[in-house]
């Protein structure tokens, strides 16, 4: 039998990420020896361990047939890929930077300055489609002290929470693009291989739904059921199971996560009470 191959990264940021996701979705890998490639116990998958700048290269070649990675490498190394499902995690965006005292009002600031990125052909189009002409350093990490040590005017770098250009004496003045972590694919998979891919994303989906969603249980008076359900955005119509206490239900649903705290209030106002919030692990419709 065939087996779907996934690139993930060897070591870095998104491996955790990686790991927990496929185990998630019951697929457990044994790699205890730091092996290049694993395969997983109970899944038709083999793991590739690699390089993060290398996979966008593997997919594109066909060594491998999938990959979960960061957008903004996809983008930078400009090859050939279909993104199946973008995953929520590792978010950041690309972003030029400059110091914290430098006058900036608009990317013409850059006219003429020069710029230390390790994302040299995105930051390119993104000068090239502004008219701006500007020296690009290409440098492969540590990017953020470039402007300290003068080798360049600002920096064109990842940012996720803001505090290693704050660290810096730096400003964020642009965002180029938005990432996070996807499964990429490569165009042509043999049959065989997108079966087991599209069990995969059952899998994945469910998960991701489940990581995104609480299930909410409350006591309701039961004239205020109705009330209390309208306030509800729910995936169908909520259960609602009698409580021992005369007049008064239990309510069940489900709700996004991050719409919880924007409803609380008016659950409270319409009669909702002894609201509890519980993790949900997969939602499969
Ligand atoms: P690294 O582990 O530094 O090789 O980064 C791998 C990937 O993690 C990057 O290509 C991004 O997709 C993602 N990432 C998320 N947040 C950040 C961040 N603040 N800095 C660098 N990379 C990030």
């Amino acid at each position: 039998m065939q087996k779907l191959r996934l690139a993930v990264q060897k070591s870095g940021r998104l491996l955790d990420g990686s790991i927990k996701l496929l185990n998630d979705c019951g697929i457990s890998i044994d790699n205890e020896k730091n092996q290049l490639k694993a395969s997983a116990k109970n899944f038709p998958l083999e793991v590739f361990y690699l390089r993060n700048s290398d996979i966008p290269q593997y997919l594109e070649d066909g060594i491998v047939d999938i990959a979960i990675i960061g957008e903004n490498t996809l983008i930078e190394k400009e090859k050939e890929y279909q993104v199946v499902q973008k995953l929520g995690f590792s978010r950041c965006r690309l972003s030029l930077a400059v110091p914290k005292n430098a006058n900036y009002d608009d990317f013409s600031f850059f006219e003429g300055k020069s710029i230390a990125t390790s994302y040299v052909n995105t930051l390119q189009q993104f000068l090239q489609k502004n008219n701006i002409n500007a020296e690009i350093h290409q440098i492969s990490g540590s990017v953020e002290i470039a402007p300290n040590i003068g080798l360049a005017e600002g920096i064109c770098d990842l940012v996720s929470s803001g505090s290693t250009l704050f660290k810096n004496n730096l400003k964020e003045v642009e965002v180029l693009l938005k990432s996070e972590a996807c499964l990429a694919k490569n165009r042509s998979l043999d049959q065989e291989r997108e079966q087991i891919l599209e069990t995969l994303m059952f899998r994945i989906k469910a998960v991701l739904r489940g990581r995104k969603s609480r299930y909410i249980l409350m006591n309701v008076p039961n004239d205020k059921i109705e009330l209390v359900t309208k306030q509800l955005p729910v995936l169908e119509s909520p259960t609602v199971l009698p409580l021992a206490k005369e007049g008064w239900s239990s309510v069940h649903s489900v709700i996004e996560k991050d719409q919880f705290w924007e409803v609380i209030d008016e659950l409270k106002a319409a009669g909702a009470k002894d609201i509890l919030i519980v993790p949900i692990e997969k939602i499969m419709t």
